[in-house]
């Protein structure tokens, strides 16, 4: 099959445009509409120094070497990447190490900011300790150590990997769980005190094209999942996505648009709270202590207790 712009031969068929590409085609229109998605929400200007949160997945490599490749010429943007090692046996250190090895490839500034060093304790330790599910302290403190460091390298904006894919799931699942309240937090934020905006370049772009994007230029791929992954309505949703867009190309795009045309209405339903600074650490928060806060106190509880025990 040939490509539908040029001669040469097509290596991808893109469903929902019914286009064949050509590996030159494909990868002008995936940085296409990566640009789109950044220009359209204004994500990154003159003077930005952009934070990338690079886990080292597939999702977040491909990110920071399309911003290289796309801005990475320009004297007015900077990059520095943040990742973060929440101390996961097994899974967290290969990832780590293919997040230093691109960053020095690219000559991106790299910080490794651990959980162990900033809380005392690894995500296996608090999992061990406490009564929360793994994802709920993961969450918490891997948000908390993103910002905060983004803060201290005096990044204006983090970015993150999050695909078409994750984006539209995110969506449909807030709204099967009545959860408008948390669709209304996907809605681009405003400028906040101590709050670093986020910014997901790759939310245009289908999963598989970020897969094959990272084939196409040799990029590293670590495709196995967290082992405290477990997220089965998640799952479910994007089973029902998967099957739907096999059968009905684009209806993803479709998602997103019926979002997008909905964020006035959930700006208003829900306008953004003034935060405050957390009265333990200074971090921003819409309460008086911070969640990490909270979760951290009852860690050390539990850490004492069982060290009572243990005597
Ligand atoms: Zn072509
Ligand atoms: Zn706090």
């Amino acid at each position: 099959m040939k490509c539908s712009y040029c001669n040469r031969k097509a290596i991808y068929y893109q469903r929902h445009s019914g286009k064949h590409l050509c590996r030159k085609h494909f990868i002008n229109d995936f940085e296409k509409r990566v640009r789109y998605a950044i220009k359209k929400y204004k994500m990154i200007e003159s003077g930005d120094k952009i934070a990338i949160a690079l886990s080292g997945g597939k999702d977040s490599v491909a990110l920071a070497f399309a911003l290289n490749r796309l801005y990475g010429k320009r004297k007015d943007v900077e990059f520095v990447a943040i990742t973060i090692d929440e101390g996961i046996e097994g899974y967290r250190p290969p990832t780590v190490k293919i997040a230093r090895k691109i960053t020095s490839q690219l000559g991106i500034e790299h910080h490794v900011v651990s959980f162990k060093e900033n809380f005392g304790m690894t995500l296996d330790e608090m999992v061990k300790l406490g009564d929360k599910k793994p994802c709920t302290y993961c969450g918490v403190f891997r948000k908390y150590l993103l910002n905060k460091t983004a803060r201290q390298l005096g990044a204006t904006k983090l970015a993150t990997g999050h695909n078409l894919d994750d984006e539209t799931q995110t969506i449909l699942l807030n709204f099967l769980q009545a959860d408008i309240e948390r669709l209304a937090r996907l809605v681009p934020q405003r400028v906040q005190k101590g709050l670093i905006i986020r910014i997901k370049p790759f939310r245009e772009v289908y999963e598989k094209e970020v897969v094959i994007y990272n084939l196409l230029f040799g990029l590293p791929m670590d495709m196995n999942e967290c082992p405290y992954s477990h997220f089965p309505v998640r799952a479910a949703v994007r089973d029902f996505l998967y099957d739907f867009e096999n059968k009905y190309p684009g209806r993803k795009f479709s998602v997103m648009r019926s979002f997008e045309a909905l964020i006035p209405c959930l700006k208003e339903l829900y306008p953004q709270i003034d935060l405050n600074a957390c009265e333990k650490c200074g971090e921003p928060t819409p309460k008086r202590v911070c969640q990490a806060c909270v979760l951290l106190e009852e860690l050390e509880k539990a850490k004492g207790k069982s060290m009572q025990m243990s005597k």
